[in-house]
């Protein structure tokens, strides 16, 4: 089979038309013969909508089955696809739908009426899905360069972008990644991510499509339902939430994931405590790798070899990462930590009606500049130290709040924790950590901090740890340090706080 485009995987010809593509746990299945008819019906459906190739179909519906054939639908006939949170407020959604001007919006029946003042055609998927079109469909001919989807970025500075991802940015990733983490057709993903970011879509979905794999597809995480179905599958994907909240329940042990043969882990930093208990329960060193909505997957940890805990890994093949310093853009020498560059058939076009902010994210060399501080440690293994907006500078020195959280998450008792700066009238900003106890565990902050001298540099101490029931989190698990830093603002300026 031609491995030219991802479409090509689509066109699966006798030979997987009969293997299983996706089940449900309401008992739906489908095979790639039910995927290659329902993603062509689908595909004539949009065009005689007027849905032309270059246009944006923006998509805003719950997680089910016809939405993973929508997604795959747009790119048969080469419409531009642009998922959206069902969580975003219509003020939100407006802003997207404003910028990127799609042609069409599939969306839940309440919105419609809102929507159909935004968007020429908006619909739900009920009435975009029906039989009367033919199962057989020409793919448009798209070549790698052309636009496939815009996802939005999290936008945790400023306005959100959207990244312009090509068929060969998706094509690149997912067979390095089928490749890097042998995907076969025996494998079943167990696939409880949400589809309208880059994790659950592409990773998740384009891998297994390219592999001939399968996949389990849960409307959301939870728990009881995950090791329910766990027997049945034989990889996760997850963020580190999924794998906290599994160590929470007693279920968890060798025998309910003893038919599983890889967990794999990304979109926010996995505590390498978490590494190691799910070792300990369950016998399995969980894979962790690291990307983001850009570039999908930039480096991963080894199938077979040392998957180091606290280390995303090495970069893919065929992609370049470099660490450099960030004002200066000058190549820093291994083991010193500056700004994470990368480069490969995986990273973006730019965004989206927006060449300032490409201009500006983007090197002459085409190196994409990431945003995350990190180091590639003497074996090669590379480490994220946070974001750069996350860094904190107290008293002229630099604080990577990644190496705090590790050793505040190493105390006993300490659930979860994140460290951030604060204003200081003496210091410039404070390191600050908030830290969630483990159910049961009474600590104190001055038990803690004492605990803290002998593990970190008095300057890399932090001036306050607050005791709280819960971080705040997105929908991915990232921890919202903006969020603390707002919550927080004026605790050294204005101590009656
Ligand atoms: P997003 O664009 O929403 O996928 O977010 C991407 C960001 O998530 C990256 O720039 C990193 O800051 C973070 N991230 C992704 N994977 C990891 C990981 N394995 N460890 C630490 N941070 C990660």
């Amino acid at each position: 089979m031609s491995r030219d485009t991802l479409l090509a995987f689509l066109r699966t010809g006798a030979a997987r038309s009969a293997r299983p593509f996706l089940h449900c746990p309401d008992g739906r299945s489908f095979t790639y013969g039910d995927l290659d008819a329902q993603t062509a019906r689908l595909a004539q459906a949009l065009q005689a909508k007027g849905v032309k190739p270059g246009d944006r179909v923006a998509v805003q519906i719950e997680k089910c089955p016809e939405a993973v054939f929508l997604y795959l639908a747009c790119l048969r006939m080469g419409a531009v696809y642009l998922p959206l949170n069902t969580a975003y407020t219509l003020a939100e959604t407006t802003y997207f739908i404003k910028d990127a001007e799609p042609a069409l919006m599939v969306a839940a029946p309440d919105c419609q009426a809102d929507l159909a003042k935004l968007v020429p055609v908006v619909l739900t998927l009920d009435a975009l899905a029906h039989d009367r079109f033919s199962p057989v469909f020409e793919n448009s001919p798209l070549a790698k360069d052309d636009l496939a989807a815009i996802l939005y970025t999290s936008g945790t500075t400023g306005r959100s972008k959207g990244a312009m991802i090509t068929l060969g940015n998706l094509t690149s990733n997912a067979i390095t990644l089928a490749d890097c983490w042998h995907f076969t057709e025996s494998d079943v993903l167990l696939h409880a991510l949400p589809i309208y970011h880059a994790h659950g879509l592409f990773v998740a979905i384009n891998t297994v499509l390219v592999a001939g794999a399968s996949m389990i597809l849960l409307p959301r995480f939870d728990a009881d339902a995950v090791l329910d179905v766990m027997k049945d599958a034989t990889v996760m994907m997850g963020v580190p939430t999924f794998y906290t909240r599994l160590l929470a329940h007693p279920s968890l042990n060798r025998q309910s994931t003893h038919h599983m043969r890889l967990f794999i882990s990304g979109s926010a930093p996995l505590l390498a405590q978490t590494h190691a208990e799910w070792r300990e329960r369950t016998g399995h060193a969980i894979l962790e790798r690291y990307g983001l909505t850009e570039c999908q997957m930039n480096s991963s940890n080894p199938y077979e070899g040392e998957r180091r805990p606290g280390s995303v890994g090495f970069p893919l093949e065929g992609v370049t990462l470099r660490i450099t310093h960030p004002e200066t853009g000058i190549e820093l020498a291994q083991g010193e930590t500056g700004m994470i560059e990368v480069k490969g058939p995986n990273v973006c076009k730019g965004y989206w009606r927006n060449p300032d902010k490409t201009a500006l994210e983007f090197r002459a060399d085409g190196f994409f500049i990431t945003g995350d501080l990190g180091l590639i440690d003497a074996e090669g293994y590379v480490h994220i130290l946070g974001r750069a907006k996350d860094l904190v500078i107290t008293g002229g020195f630099n604080v990577y709040p990644k190496e705090v959280e590790d050793e505040i998450g190493a105390l006993d008792g300490v659930l979860e924790c994140a460290v951030f700066g604060l204003d200081h009238p003496d210091f410039g900003e404070a390191v600050t950590a908030a830290l969630v106890p483990k159910p049961g565990a009474t600590l104190s902050e001055d038990g803690l901090l004492s605990a803290l001298q002998t593990r970190l540099a008095r300057f890399k101490q932090p001036k306050r740890l607050l005791i709280v029931e819960e971080l705040p989190r997105n929908a991915m698990g990232k921890v919202l340090k903006s969020q603390l830093r707002d919550i927080y603002r004026g605790l050294y300026t204005h101590p009656t706080h």
